[in-house]
C-alpha cells in the first residue's frame, strides 16, 4: 500500500499532496548467471541463476541421479527438483569457490548483482526464509552482498539433501491456529508489565525461532514498515540490553515500553484496551447475514489499489497497481460467473477492459476511476482526489443499490493492495476501519470533483458511533472469513495479528481512506501479499497464484453471507 501518506494526509488538507512523478521507470532485472559445468560422464550442462528466481539446470542430458522428477517443459530444471547428489554438483559448479568443509561452507559471493541472502538461505537451507538465521551467523556481513565477502553457512542450518539437518524455519507457534479474539488473548497472555527507572514496559521472553522484528515488533505494535520496525527493534534492543538484535537466543527477556504497544496489548484500564474489547464484544455480538442463493441480493463494489501515474509500492522487480489490478480483474470474473451479486468496479484500465492477464511485463499508463464522467488517473489532478472519489463512487452505488430496496447490511467494499513491510513478514494482511479513527462526518470539498455527479451526490459521510463499531465488527468477521479461506488452500497469511485497524507510522494513526468513508456495511483493505519478501514476489508474478487468491476471495465472500 505505498502512497499511504496521501491517504491519510486526505483527512487533513486534502489537496496539499505532491505528485507523483508521470514516468515509471521499472529497473531493469540483472542478466543470469550462467556456467557451463560437466557431469560425470562428460556432458556439458548449462547452469542458470535468475534474479529473484533462484537456480536451475538444464535438463537434456542430466543424469536420471540427479533428478526427483521428469524434465519441465522449458527445459529446465528448477535447483529443487534436483537430488541431493545433482544440488551438490550444480552448487559446486555454480560456485566453484565455495569451500565445503566439515563443520561449515565458505561461500563466497562471486555475483552480487544476482545473489541475496534469501538466495543463499534458499539454496543452502532450503528455505529462503531461514535468511535470518543465516545473517546472525555472519553478523559482521552486510545485508546487501559484496563480490568477494565469504559467508559462514554452518552445517546446523545446511539442508538434508545437502548433508544437514534441514531444519525447517520454525516460524509456527501454537497459537497460530487460533482465531484472531483468541489469538491475540494468548499474545497478551505471555506479557507482564513492569516498571523502572526508565518507565512502565511490557515483558516478554523469546520463544524458540522467534526474531525480535517479527514475534515482537510487528506483533506487539502497529508498525509493519521495514524504517519502524528496525528503528523500533534497535530501541528495544538498547532498552532490553541487547547489543546485537540478530543474536537474540530464546528465552532473552525484552522490555517494551508501553507507549509502543498496540491497543489489545495496553495495561488494564487504558482507553486503547477498552477500545478494542468494545469491538471484540461488538463482534461476538454480532449475527451473520445471510444472502440469497448465490450471493443474490448482495452488492459488492471492488477496487484495485493505484493505477494510472500511481504504481504503488515496488520491490523485487514487480510494482504494486497492474499485479493487484489482475487479481481484482480475476475475482470479478469469478463472481460474475459463479454468482448472482450485484458486482462493479471503481477503477478500469483502459487499454485492458476488465480482463486479466497471464503475463505482467510493463506498468500500464492509463486508468480511470469509473464515475461520471470518469476521472483520469493521470496526475492532473493531486493523487487524493482518486483515492476519494473511489469511495464515493462506491457510496453512490450503494446509495443507488438503497434506493432499489436493496438490503444495505448486504453491501460489500473490498480494496486490493499489495504492500512493502519488513522481508522478514509475508502473506496477506487485511485493515478493517478502526472505529476510533472513523470521523462522525467528513465532506469532500474543493473544486477539482465539482464536474464529478457521485462527487455532488455523495461527497458527504456521517457515522453515529453505533455505526462506527458495527461497521468494524462486520468487517472483522468478514476478514476473518477471508483468513480461513486463504489458509485452506495454503495462501501465506501474515503471520502475527494478520488482521489489523489502524497504520501506524511516523508520528501518525490513521486507516486509509477508501475504507475509511466507505458506507459499505463490510469493507477491507486487502494487502495480498508482500512485495519486499522475495517468496511473496515470486507468488504473485505467477498468474497461476493470482487465480487461487481470487477463488479465496470469492471463498470468504460466500462463506461470509453464508453461502
Ligand atoms: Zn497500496
Amino acid at each position: 500500500m505505498e502512497g499511504v501518506s496521501l491517504l491519510r494526509s486526505a483527512g487533513v488538507k486534502p489537496w496539499a499532496i505532491l505528485l507523483l512523478p508521470a514516468v515509471i521507470v521499472v529497473a531493469q532485472e540483472p542478466a543470469p548467471v550462467l556456467a557451463h559445468a560437466r557431469t560425470p560422464e562428460g556432458r556439458a550442462i548449462l547452469l542458470r541463476l535468475l534474479f529473484r528466481k533462484g537456480l536451475s539446470v538444464e535438463g537434456k542430458a542430466l543424469p536420471r541421479a540427479f533428478l526427483t522428477r521428469g524434465v519441465e517443459e522449458s527445459g529446465w530444471v528448477p535447483f529443487e527438483n534436483l537430488s541431493p547428489q545433482g544440488k551438490r554438483w550444480a552448487l559446486a559448479a555454480l560456485f566453484p569457490e565455495d569451500q565445503w568443509r566439515q563443520e561449515e561452507v565458505r561461500h563466497r559471493v562471486g555475483h552480487p548483482e544476482v545473489e541475496s541472502v534469501w538466495t543463499l538461505a534458499a539454496l543452502f537451507t532450503g528455505h529462503g526464509q531461514n535468511y535470518d538465521r543465516l545473517m546472525a551467523e555472519n553478523p559482521d556481513l552486510p545485508e546487501k552482498l559484496r563480490e568477494g565477502d565469504v559467508w559462514r553457512i554452518p552445517r546446523s542450518l545446511l539442508s538434508a539433501d545437502l548433508g544437514g539437518p534441514g531444519r525447517r524455519p520454525d516460524r509456527s507457534q501454537p497459537e497460530d491456529d487460533l482465531d484472531d479474539e483468541a489469538r491475540v488473548a494468548a499474545y497478551r497472555g505471555m506479557l507482564s508489565f513492569g516498571e523502572d527507572e526508565q518507565g512502565k514496559f511490557a515483558a516478554y521472553r523469546i520463544r524458540k525461532g522467534e526474531a525480535l522484528y517479527s514475534s515482537v515488533v510487528i506483533r506487539y505494535t502497529d508498525r509493519v514498515d521495514p524504517k519502524g520496525v528496525n528503528e523500533l527493534a534497535d530501541l528495544i534492543a538498547k532498552r532490553s540490553g541487547i547489543a546485537d538484535v540478530r543474536g537474540i537466543q530464546p528465552g532473552q527477556l525484552v522490555k517494551i515500553p508501553v507507549s509502543f504497544l498496540a491497543d489489545p496489548f495496553q495495561s488494564e484500564g487504558s482507553s486503547g484496551l477498552a477500545e478494542e474489547r468494545e469491538v471484540r464484544a461488538e463482534v461476538r455480538r454480532t449475527v451473520r447475514v445471510e444472502a440469497g442463493p448465490k450471493l443474490k441480493g448482495v452488492r459488492i463494489i471492488l477496487d484495485a489499489g493505484h493505477g494510472g501515474v500511481d504504481p504503488g509500492a515496488r520491490a523485487n522487480g514487480l510494482w504494486e497497481s497492474d499485479f493487484v489490478y489482475d487479481i481484482t480483474m480475476r475475482v470479478r470474473r469469478l463472481l460474475e460467473q459463479e454468482t448472482d451479486a450485484q458486482v462493479s468496479s471503481t477503477i478500469r484500465y483502459p487499454g485492458l477492459g476488465f480482463k486479466s492477464r497471464e503475463a505482467i511485463r510493463t506498468p500500464s499508463h492509463a486508468a480511470e476511476i469509473l464515475t461520471s464522467p470518469p476521472f483520469a488517473v493521470d496526475g492532473e489532478s493531486p493523487s487524493a482526489v482518486s483515492v476519494h472519489l473511489r469511495w464515493v463512487l462506491a457510496n453512490d452505488l450503494f446509495a443507488a443499490f438503497q434506493k432499489t430496496r436493496g438490503d444495505v447490511q448486504k453491501t460489500l467494499f473490498l480494496s486490493f493492495h499489495a504492500d512493502s513491510l519488513h522481508p522478514s513478514a509475508r502473506g496477506s494482511m487485511i485493515y478493517v476501519p478502526g472505529a476510533a479513527l472513523v470521523p462522525s462526518t467528513f465532506s469532500l470539498g474543493g473544486a477539482k470533483t465539482g464536474r464529478i455527479v457521485e462527487a455532488r451526490r455523495s461527497g458527504r459521510v456521517a457515522f453515529t458511533g453505533k455505526e462506527k463499531l458495527q461497521s468494524e465488527a462486520r468487517s472483522r468477521q468478514f476478514s476473518e472469513a477471508l483468513l480461513t479461506a486463504l489458509q485452506k488452500d495454503s495462501i501465506p497469511v501474515h503471520a502475527n495479528r494478520p488482521i489489523r485497524n489502524v497504520i501506524h507510522r511516523g508520528g501518525g494513526k490513521w486507516i486509509p481512506a477508501v475504507i475509511r468513508y466507505s458506507t459499505g456495511a463490510t469493507k477491507a483493505l486487502i494487502e495480498v501479499a508482500n512485495l519486499t519478501n522475495e517468496e511473496d514476489a515470486a507468488n504473485l508474478r505467477d498468474p497461476d497464484f493470482r487465480e487461487r487468491y481470487a477463488a479465496a476471495v470469492v471463498n470468504a465472500i460466500r462463506a461470509y453471507y453464508r453461502k
